[in-house]
């Protein structure tokens, strides 16, 4: 596993040229916790949901198959060793950006932090 690059994004050194409009995973900077990059893909914390996410370095909905399982492989690590083998589950829904692939681990609990930060005064 090589490195390629440093850091996506940080300082504009990855051409966008697939992405016409604002996309915040093309752009998304290594601001919360970073797990893994690889020319494939990225792993960090979600900053909405905090929890581990796996973003696709290409802007697109549908990754191919190797790409897909790659990503998945790295992201099943990570959850393992943060919830525990069968402590979270995987979350394909793209609900915020529909068309750039991304897929979220998330505990059971997770809904109740976020809850709990929005309702704290
Ligand atoms: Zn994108
Ligand atoms: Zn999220």
């Amino acid at each position: 596993m090589g490195h390629a690059d440093d850091h996506p994004a940080a300082d504009g050194a990855h051409t966008r040229s697939q992405a016409s409009q604002h996309c915040d995973l093309c752009e998304a900077a290594p601001i919360t916790t970073w797990y893994h990059e690889d020319a494939v893909c990225w792993i960090a914390d979600c900053e909405i949901c905090q929890v581990p996410m796996v973003v696709w370095r290409s802007h697109g909905a549908e990754p191919p198959a190797d790409a897909l399982s790659h990503m998945l492989d790295r992201l099943r690590a990570i959850a393992d060793a943060r919830f525990g083998v069968d402590g979270w589950f995987l979350d394909r829904e793209m609900r915020r950006i529909p068309d750039h692939f991304h897929a979220h681990a998330r505990d059971p609990d997770w809904w109740s932090r976020i809850a709990a930060r929005f309702l704290r005064p």
